[in-house]
């Protein structure tokens, strides 16, 4: 017999899943929430071919150039068949995505997660329960000091996948800012010894130049930077903001593999001149393979500089949050508030998922994340498409109203559904800026 259970109740319309339970006339353990309801049940007698499918959903998975209706099988933690048609009885678990969206779990180039121990850092894993991103790139929140307790106190103990790149600066992001403001603490040696001590983990070197970070020294850290990368021959992330130094400074010292970060902020250093045209050395970079990524955080999106460049035609290649103590209040929030600005902006669905899968996984050199090709992870983001009215927030305060937003109802890594877990409160520092306490909590 077949059993429907659904998630969250009163949650509105979201992921059913479909036990199978030989002979059974009651639902065990359903209260316990999503996991419950399942686990330790056995289908004695029966062989299954796969441990679960996700029937029905309208897959999208741009790195296959997929998108229609097919069902996705799941074994031993990989994906193993995306086709129209699975058997539902031939999987211990079937979950039932009818009216939603299933795509590669998300890839979010710009996180900062060491929590406890950087200014910045939330825990990962709560939030990737409601919001679909299944592999975290940290961005320099550690530095070479600090990189053997990220992998002890942040990678080990997730649940999801994290990466990391490797600040300049020996002390990563433990404060604020200014942490290029000392040149002692640029060290390259030292820098290049702990990346190849981790190359596993650690995917390219991150800078912020901005003109507190680098508070006097100027353009220095990020020629040090360019030389680190250069010598461990791994992608170079860059920060922009408010200068100085100045974006041109800033892009004589990109190269092509490179990714700028913050790429559509209103800060002076932005990459839209005073005549409203994209820099043109920035363009040039781009076409020789420059990734423009989003970073969209607490002070680094413009609705005025997003708009300009679409209207050129110039879209991001990456969507990525810079999700950290504030920015995790709004008006950011998450990946899904992320990805609908950009909906509501006149991209569509497939477009907003490649930048939040295919694209950032391309960027950090893992091809193999980011897509649901048979073999790969069973990384798998479940979202619900909801019309209605909404009120987006660039990080001015600039308000868009949309008539659409992603909503995640389900997130999976390794063929495991993430339980949903409380966050932490924020840290008793992380207080957003008065102009947009002003308008989130008035
Ligand atoms: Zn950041």
């Amino acid at each position: 017999m077949w059993q429907l259970y659904r998630r969250r109740p009163g949650y509105g319309q979201s992921l059913a899943i479909l036990t199978r339970v030989a002979g059974a006339t009651s639902v065990p353990g359903t209260d316990s929430g999503w996991e419950g309801g399942y686990r330790g049940m056995s289908n004695q007698g029966i062989r299954e071919q796969y441990d679960a499918v996700i029937v029905g959903g309208r897959v999208i998975d741009p790195a296959n150039g997929i998108d229609g209706q097919l069902d996705v099988a799941i074994s031993g933690g990989q994906i193993v068949a995306v086709e129209e048609g699975i058997d539902p009885t031939s999987a211990l678990q079937v979950f039932d995505a009818r009216d939603q969206i299933v795509t590669p779990g998300l890839v979010d180039l710009h996180t900062h997660i060491y929590w406890g121990v950087t200014y910045w850092g939330i825990e990962p894993d709560p939030v990737a329960a409601k919001s679909g991103v299944t592999t975290w790139l940290d961005v320099g929140s550690s530095g070479s000091y600090t990189f053997p307790g990220f992998r002890r106190y942040i990678v080990e103990p997730s649940r999801v996948r994290v990466f990391a790149l490797l600040n300049l600066s020996s002390i990563g992001l433990i404060a604020p800012t200014w942490e290029l403001s000392n040149l002692d603490y640029c060290n390259v040696d030292l820098a290049e010894s702990i990346v190849n001590e981790n190359r596993d983990l650690i995917l390219g070197i991150k800078a912020r130049i901005d003109r507190n970070t680098t508070r006097g020294t100027s353009i220095r850290p990020l020629e040090l930077a360019r030389e680190l990368a250069d010598r461990v021959g791994l992608p170079l992330m860059v920060h922009i903001g408010s200068g100085p130094p100045t974006i041109d400074e800033v892009a004589a010292l990109l190269r092509p593999n490179d990714i700028l970060t913050h790429c559509f902020s209103g800060g002076d250093m932005r990459i839209l001149n005073d005549d409203g045209k994209v820099n043109p050395q920035i363009m040039a970079l781009r076409e020789q393979g420059l990734v423009l990524d989003i970073g969209h955080g607490t002070g680094s999106f413009s609705y005025a500089v997003t708009e300009a460049m679409l209207d050129q035609g110039v879209l991001p290649d990456v969507i990525s949050t810079d999700i950290h103590q504030t920015a995790r209040q709004g008006p950011m929030y998450d990946m899904p508030t992320t990805l609908s600005k950009f909906l509501n902006l006149g991209m569509s669905v497939p477009d907003v998922v490649e930048r939040a899968t295919s694209n950032p996984a391309r960027a950090m050199r893992r091809e193999d994340l980011g897509t649901l090709s048979v073999g790969a992870p069973a990384d798998i983001a479940v979202f619900r498409i909801e019309e209605g009215e909404y009120d987006f927030y660039d990080v001015e305060m600039s308000l868009r109203r949309g008539t659409t937003r992603l909503v995640c109802t389900m997130t999976m890594v390794s063929g495991e559904i993430l339980p949903e877990t409380e966050e932490r409160p924020m840290h008793s520092w992380a207080k957003l800026p008065e102009h947009q306490r002003a308008v989130l909590r008035p």
